[in-house]
């Protein structure tokens, strides 16, 4: 079978020192990356705006305009300083302290660090656990005093300056958008950002909080939330209701939950979005071992060839194209993995979806009229991209979804989404006129020749010039 002409599965890779010169950005867009990444855990305003700049730049010459993802950093809890690393032993009694230089009583031979929130001791208890860089050091609380929390070190470890710190099951009050993130996003706004991933979000209403915060500054960017610990596990339904675009970052969830868990949650978030109709991401892990290596593993392939078969919209790279070593070969990686398990998928198709929305029903008739003909293309219209996600979310077998819209910006947002190509045709106008000129712009690209199938979505008018839908079959003369 010959290799298919389109890969459905999107990429996303994190820009970083590995990638982020005009070269290397240039290269990421060629070998086929989706979606660029800035993770603002990590990134200072004055690179931010640069780079940005550097991608706009680079696809508006490649004439590939890829979309740009800013990944705040929501509510963290991180250790303070420490003049040298600390060796952390099993059985030793460490101290994390709330209000730095207060007593300690009688005990200041046991060694500590300084924690950045001061209300941990009212969200913890008494043998809840305490993970420090990304779980590799493991404590147990032991004793809670108004200065500082004892805990006993389970798993052992070196525990270095500014740790990422883990509460699996503890319910944070932290605020969900801080005012780092505040600040993160007023650039991401100025600079026309497509996407705002938010992290750690508990519920609904953290993404309530941020589309208003977007809508008070004009903003259309799309929000991505990003699932990673048990609150949110456990508001799932109602998060992949209220956002635009749900992420599974296995990074901390892995953390949070019990790894056994994992698969399992990653199985329910992305059946629950692909029930409702929302674009899912699966990130964290995918590479990991190809930061220093240039194959994968056999378990990082049947990982990524997973996220495909569950058919997830996306699949994300951080440390691989961060500081990874290569950072190409991971897309291309990615790119070959998805194109072979789509091929198999496309032989052994499930149903496209039924849903209870009478314009998703429509789509759901032009996917089925598409999966009859083999070979055949979607051709839709869409302003916003609903149309195209409609469509998307109906999963046709074989199908590429070619989206024709008059917004840029919507152009890029549909990068995220699965099966859909968005080309970019400026102001619609008269139906039958603007799919002529849609059809000449699909065959100037190589997307569709003569004798092709076509199931187009697109307006029609009636004698009395009343706009209709409908649903055309139509050969390409
Ligand atoms: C994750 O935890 O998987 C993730 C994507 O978030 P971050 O890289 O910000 O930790």
């Amino acid at each position: 079978m010959p290799t298919p002409s389109y890969r459905r599965t999107k990429i996303i890779a994190t820009l970083g020192p590995a990638t982020e010169s005009e070269k290397d950005l240039a290269r990421l867009l060629q070998a086929g990356v989706d979606v660029v990444r800035l993770n603002m855990a990590h990134a200072k305003h004055d690179w931010t705006r640069e780079v940005i700049r550097r991608i706009r730049e680079i696809s508006a010459r490649a004439g590939h305009e890829v979309a740009i993802m800013m990944d705040i950093k929501g509510p963290e809890i991180r250790t303070g300083d420490l003049t040298a690393p600390i060796e952390l032993r099993v059985g030793e009694i460490f101290d994390f302290t709330i209000k730095p230089g207060a007593e300690r009583g009688s005990a200041e031979e046991i060694r500590s660090v300084d924690v950045n929130y001061r209300n941990l001791i009212n969200d913890i208890k008494v043998g809840d656990t305490v993970l420090v860089d990304n779980g590799l050091i493991r404590l147990e609380v032991r004793e809670k005093h108004d200065a500082h929390i004892r805990c006993r070190v389970l798993n052992p470890g070196t525990l270095g300056s500014r740790r990422h710190i883990n509460l699996p099951g503890v319910k944070i009050n932290l605020p969900s958008f801080t005012e780092k993130d505040r600040g993160d996003t007023i650039v991401g706004i100025e600079e026309g950002v497509d996407f705002i991933a938010l992290s750690f979000v508990r519920e609904a209403a953290d993404i309530t909080q941020l589309r208003g915060f977007l809508k008070e500054h004009k903003s259309r960017a799309r929000v991505v939330a990003k699932i990673e610990d048990q609150t949110a596990i456990a508001n799932l339904d109602e998060i992949i209701r209220a956002t635009d675009v749900l992420m599974v970052a296995r990074g901390d969830l892995g953390i949070e939950v019990p790894f056994q868990d994992l698969p399992v949650i990653q199985r329910r978030a992305v059946r629950t979005c692909l029930a409702v109709g929302r674009p899912v991401i699966i990130a964290t892990h995918m590479l990991e071992s190809m930061i220093t290596q240039p194959m994968p593993t056999r378990a990082e392939i049947t990982d990524v060839a997973n996220a495909v078969y569950e058919q997830a919209d996306c699949v994300m790279l951080s440390g691989e194209t961060t500081v990874g070593q290569y950072p190409f070969e991971c897309v291309r990686v990615l790119d070959t993995i998805s194109r072979r398990v789509e091929e198999e998928l496309a032989i052994d198709f499930p149903e496209p979806a039924v849903f209870i929305d009478e314009r998703m029903k429509f789509m759901r008739s032009a996917v089925v009229m598409a999966n009859e003909f083999p070979g055949s293309r979607i051709v839709t219209f869409t302003r916003r991209g609903l149309n195209a996600a409609g469509l998307s979310a109906h999963r046709p077998a074989r199908a590429p979804i070619l989206a024709l819209t008059d917004s840029l910006q919507t152009l890029r947002q549909l990068r995220i989404v699965r099966s859909v190509e968005p080309y970019f045709i400026g102001p619609f106008g008269d139906p039958e006129k603007t799919l002529t000129r849609a059809l000449d712009k699909l065959r100037d690209a190589g997307r569709i020749k003569t004798g092709d199938k076509l199931v187009i979505i697109s307006d029609v008018l009636t004698t009395n010039n009343e706009r209709v839908d409908s649903i055309q079959l139509r050969t390409v003369g």
